[in-house]
């Protein structure tokens, strides 16, 4: 701690020699990755932009001005300037202050009038109350987990506090060990899909990059992330970044919590509202089934408290040699390839996690460029020569057709799908074909964790593709609030539904190993009228697995009991709506990415599809590849 205190000083030092006294700082802390400046006169600061600019070039730190309490006005007189300033049109809908950082949070339905014209707004709220304004978008759905996480922020600011600066004393400690060397090891998700965690070290650091669980596993062994292997150690662990809210990347995370680890989680801002909808919701499906219960939702809690969201394309000190830069992925809302620049130059790496390479109705493609890259680890998900995917425009034909011959002959259509990323995919899809009137207009009911993963979608368009945010933003239209979408509120309602009319029902688990849709199943399968279809990757040992393979009946275990069921309805499986890429994808990813990394890692697939695309990639691009296996550690540099 002593060499951390030592950096703080010089920080500080510079700071005040570089500031003209003027400004008043009265105290200068970490926060988390950024460097907080407290000022009596902070309008000195803000108004001279080049000057922290310069400052934060020198100290190459990130800088953020606050204002010293004592001169911020009153809760109420800052409340009554924001409301005089702000126009009506704007529809603010909350205002809440956190004293202990000096920010008022301002909800509106159209954030950008808040902001003003470049930002003219915000800075007279500045000037004129001294507190900082955070601006956010009231979501158009309610979304009980924004509500949930901003409160358990909001409760906790001072521990918040607390914890931000702990975490930036230990990322701007001094360097005790040279970078002279780059090691990753495989924990999970290697030569497998399910468990993703990758530990990358270096002299001075440890870094985790991901924290899944295997939800189609039952042993402790095959479950969880190899913590146990030799090279981690929970307290020299300096961060772990998660790539994407699934629960194969994240489901583990809250469990290091429960093990002691203080340190910080980064990912994007809708990564982190998603991953926690989906570890409670984890909870609540484990505890239902009798499973393993690796946490608990204080845990969870706590995982909240240490998160840092960052934007894509923030650069930010996670270690004392290592910096993270998070990219669009194009996988699910808040997918991130997560891009490492090690030792000042010495190295490079990015992990492409389930990323898609092809443009989207929900998002754009994965980024595929980088300002260095030595080594890149990819998914192989569809890494086999025959897993070639039609295109957007055929898998949309496949779908319709099989909705319109279900609906004709009186039946239901069942979309097993995972709440995040698909569903809002299909939303889409099914909204588009209705309103053009190229299927019949009936209800699609929303089961599951779905809805409220499509109002977490709602809350965070600044991540949706482009083409979908011109859509929302100047069409006005929102395909998420269309009419024909209703959310299934609980058993009984479910019960309603499958002895009604005909109707499309998109329920989780995606897989079916839990959740409504296994219920579903079970109540429709017997009817032939009836179809299921499934849109996901379905993994090995699920039941979704099995039933693709078209067998006449299946055993279902339900709260511990087995039961025989048997499947007389069509079952088919439209592979085009996927978030991963395809064959094609894959290779022209490795292709394009630029620059041309040295080495090629296959990870996050079956041992055959890494394999076969580890030998397809050295032939192409005559580069070193190599899928590992869990538990291998490699040097790269
Ligand atoms: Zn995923």
């Amino acid at each position: 701690m002593l060499v951390s205190e030592e950096t703080l000083n010089e920080i500080k030092a510079e700071i005040l020699a570089k500031t003209p006294p003027s400004a008043d700082i009265t105290e200068i802390e970490f926060e988390g990755p950024e460097v907080a400046v407290y000022s009596r006169n902070p309008q000195i600061l803000v108004d001279n932009g080049d000057l922290v600019k310069n400052l934060a070039k020198d100290l190459r730190k990130r800088i953020v001005i606050r204002s010293d309490p004592s001169i911020r006005k009153s809760e109420k007189e800052a409340k009554r300037i924001v409301e005089e300033l702000v126009p009506a049109e704007a529809e603010v809908t909350s205002i809440q202050f956190d004293p202990n950082i000096g920010e008022i949070l301002i909800e509106a339905v159209k954030p950008g009038l808040v902001i003003g014209k470049n930002g003219a707004t915000l800075r007279t709220l500045t000037s004129e109350t001294f507190w900082r304004p955070n601006v956010s978008r009231t979501p158009p759905l309610e979304s009980r987990i924004i509500k949930t996480v901003r409160e358990i922020l909001f409760k906790n600011s001072e521990e918040r506090k607390k914890i931000l600066r702990k975490i930036g004393r230990r990322i701007h400690r001094r360097q005790l060990f040279p970078t002279e060397w780059v090691r990753i090891t495989a924990l999970g998700g290697y030569r497998e899909v399910g468990r993703s965690s990758t530990l990358l070290r270096t002299p001075e650091s440890s870094i985790l990059i991901d924290c899944g669980v295997n939800v189609g596993k039952n042993t402790q062994k095959d479950m969880f992330p190899r913590l146990d292997a030799l090279e981690f150690s929970i307290e020299n662990l300096d961060a772990v970044i998660i790539t994407h809210a699934h629960l194969d990347h994240c489901g583990f995370l809250p469990y290091l919590y429960k093990y002691g680890y203080e340190g910080p989680v980064y990912t994007t801002k809708a990564t982190s509202n998603m991953m926690t909808l989906l570890q409670i919701d984890y909870l609540d499906v484990a505890k239902k089934e009798g499973k393993l219960l690796p946490y608990s939702s204080k845990d969870v809690r706590n995982l909240v408290l240490h998160t840092i969201p960052l934007n894509y394309g923030e650069v930010t000190d996670i270690s004392p040699d290592v910096r993270l830069t998070l990219h669009n992925a194009g996988h699910i809302l808040g997918s991130a390839i997560v891009h490492l620049h090690i030792g000042n130059g010495l190295y490079n790496i990015a992990v492409a996690q389930d990323f898609k390479f092809r443009q989207t109705n929900l998002l754009d493609p994965a980024v595929s460029k980088f300002p260095r890259l030595e080594a890149l680890l990819m998914e192989s998900t569809y890494g086999n020569p025959q897993d070639v995917m039609p295109s957007n425009v055929d898998a949309e034909n496949q779908l319709r057709e099989i909705i319109n011959n279900t609906l004709n002959r009186g039946g239901k259509v069942l979309i097993p799908v995972l709440a995040v990323g698909r569903a809002q995919e299909l939303q889409i899809v099914i909204e588009n074909l209705i309103s053009k009137n190229l299927i019949p207009p009936v209800p699609v009911y929303l089961d599951g964790m779905i809805s409220e993963a499509t109002a977490v979608t709602t809350c965070h368009p600044e991540y949706l593709s482009r083409k979908l945010r011109d859509k929302i933003f100047h069409a006005g239209q929102n395909p998420f609030l269309a009419e024909c979408f209703h959310k299934v509120e609980g058993k009984e309602e479910r019960d309603k539904i499958i002895l009604g009319d005909p109707c499309i029902i998109m329920a989780t688990s995606g897989m079916l190993t839990g959740g409504p849709s296994v219920e579903y199943f079970e109540k429709l399968s017997g009817d032939a009228k009836n179809s299921i279809v499934f849109v996901s990757y379905q993994g090995e040992g699920s039941l979704g697995r099995k039933i693709q393979k078209n067998v006449n009946e299946i055993t279902v275990i339900k709260e511990g009991h087995a039961k025989i069921v048997r499947i007389e309805m069509e079952v088919h499986t439209v592979i085009g709506f996927s978030g991963h890429s395809d064959r094609k994808e894959l290779l022209a990813y490795a292709r394009k990415v630029s620059p041309r990394p040295e080495k090629l890692f296959l990870i996050h697939g079956e041992k055959s599809k890494c394999i076969s695309l580890a030998s397809t990639l050295h032939k192409m691009l005559k580069t070193e590849t190599k899928a590992p296996d869990v538990l291998e550690t490699i040097r790269l540099c």
